[in-house]
């Protein structure tokens, strides 16, 4: 996992699945963690209470209160961008408003976290951001809406890429498949589908997301920035 000791990270959406797994990590590590949470405030406080992580309500829909939140954890090392929503079905009938709010959480907050982070980031630092493999493929019908914030966030990541590595800065866009967690339950109705596309047939954890989102953020990694990294159990190749 490798020693994060004296690091500063910052984890948005870390109350829960994915982005708990991750806190998990980098605290066992050593770093000093903070992370954001916004409709899970007994998930963040089990999360801060284990880890000895710092938990800070942010609602990522709300730019301001983003950007603030960022802004007020001072210089980072490792910002790593996990939260996200899922809005699936049928384009012609999904509801507007969520499809909006999809797109301020899973697109617009990643691109105001990510230019904040680097504003006051040490050199040589770490953004990472939690993509989907639906940036790249699409799977399964009503994925439309999150398709396309998946595809939009690869965009940032190559473009801030460019706008922070004179800095030592590199930024990866890590592009889970099926991952075991509220958002997609291992036992839910689409998962023998799914599984039935993939290489290997399961749920990924969300330990084996974290393990790469380590490895992306330690020095080991210098060289690789504006990619996407994908773990998805080999679906659709
Ligand atoms: P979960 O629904 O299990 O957890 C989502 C996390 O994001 C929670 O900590 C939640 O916090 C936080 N979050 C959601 N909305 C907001 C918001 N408005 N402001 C702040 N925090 C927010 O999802 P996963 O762990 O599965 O997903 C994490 C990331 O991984 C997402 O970006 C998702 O798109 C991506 N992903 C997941 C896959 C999967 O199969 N699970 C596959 C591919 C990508 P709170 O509840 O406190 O609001």
């Amino acid at each position: 996992m490798g020693d994060f000791s004296g690091k500063s990270v910052m984890v948005l959406g870390g109350s829960r699945g994915i982005g708990a797994a991750i806190v998990r990590h980098f605290a066992s590590a050593g770093a000093k963690v903070q992370f954001s949470y916004s409709g899970s405030p007994d998930a963040a406080a089990a999360v801060a209470a284990e880890t000895g992580a710092t938990a800070v309500q942010a609602d990522s829909a709300n730019r301001d209160e983003l950007i603030a939140a960022v802004a007020a954890a001072g210089p980072l090392d490792i910002m790593v961008i996990n939260a996200g929503v899922l809005v699936h079905g049928d384009p012609l009938t999904l509801d507007p408003d969520a499809v909006d709010r999809l797109i301020d959480i899973n697109v617009r907050a990643v691109y105001f976290a990510g230019v904040e982070a680097g504003r006051r980031m040490h050199d040589d630092g770490r953004i990472i951001i939690i993509g989907s493999v639906n940036g790249d493929r699409v799977q399964i019908p009503g994925s439309t809406a999150y398709a396309l914030s998946k595809s939009a966030v690869q965009g940032i990541g190559r473009g801030l890429a460019r706008d922070f590595g004179a800095r030592g800065i590199t930024v990866n866009v890590v592009q889970p498949g099926p991952v075991d967690t509220d958002m997609n339950p291992a036992g839910g109705p689409m998962a023998p589908l799914m599984h039935s596309m993939m290489a290997i047939k399961r749920h990924a954890h969300a330990e084996e997301v974290a393990a790469l989102v380590m490895f992306l953020a330690s020095p080991a990694a210098a060289m690789i920035t504006g990619t996407t990294q994908t773990i998805d159990g080999g679906i659709g190749i």
